[in-house]
């Protein structure tokens, strides 16, 4: 599946890849409709409804994933929301092994997220994850989501890479779709991004069922 002597950098992305993505659904499309529907004085239907809408409306955009936008769209406090509930945040199966085998490899090892920093840092005292890094980047900083394509210029200043000797690991189509776009030539995404979620099916791309097949 990977010719390792072919790699030099190895991108990840978080939520869905590393973690499992049922805390953020569970997050979204659950904990945080009952929340608004609380604060709001909503039916939970109508808090659903109108989230829905919002939702919408800012998915692939980097607001998608920014806490402050949220905050102040839905009056609650997310990352406080998130604090509350963080219990639900999980390490994917082998990723730590996973993580480790790449630094044996000689590998360098970048976390590439659209999550917010106050997300990531959430995540990373929960998990611990953050050691296993040669750098974190979000998408925040570059002031770009990863579907867009001035994404990866911008990535290639703050962080030099050959996009033929690197590989990219990601949940995401769109954001695969837009690396692949860019040059990047080894792209995997992943089987089961939420643990409670169903299997997803693409034919561009390999989906890997566990770490373990490409250690
Ligand atoms: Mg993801």
């Amino acid at each position: 599946m990977i010719d390792w002597s072919a790699i030099d950098k190895v991108f990840l992305d978080l939520d869905g890849t590393l973690l499992d993505l049922h805390f953020d659904n569970h997050f979204w499309l659950e904990y945080v409709p009952l929340k608004y529907a609380q604060k709001h004085d909503l039916s939970h239907e109508d808090s659903k409804q109108k989230l829905d809408q919002k939702y919408l409306a800012a998915m692939g955009s980097l607001n998608w994933y920014c806490t402050d936008y949220w905050s102040k769209q839905l009056g609650l406090d997310i990352p406080a929301l998130k604090k509350e509930v963080q219990q639900k945040i999980a390490v994917r199966p082998q990723v730590e092994e996973f993580l480790e085998f790449l630094h044996m490899q000689g590998k360098r090892v970048v976390l590439v997220t659209n999550a917010h920093p106050a997300s990531v840092e959430i995540k990373m005292n929960k998990t611990g994850l953050h050691v296993h890094f040669d750098r974190i980047i979000t998408a925040h900083e570059l002031g770009y989501a990863k579907e867009q394509a001035e994404f990866w210029p911008k990535l290639q200043t703050v962080e030099n890479f050959d996009p033929q000797r690197t590989l990219f690991i990601d949940d995401n189509f769109d954001v695969l779709d837009s690396a692949r776009t860019y040059g990047i030539k080894h792209l995997l995404a992943i089987r089961k991004p939420d643990s409670q979620g169903d299997d997803k099916q693409h034919h561009a791309y390999e989906l890997l069922d566990s770490f373990s097949q490409i250690m």
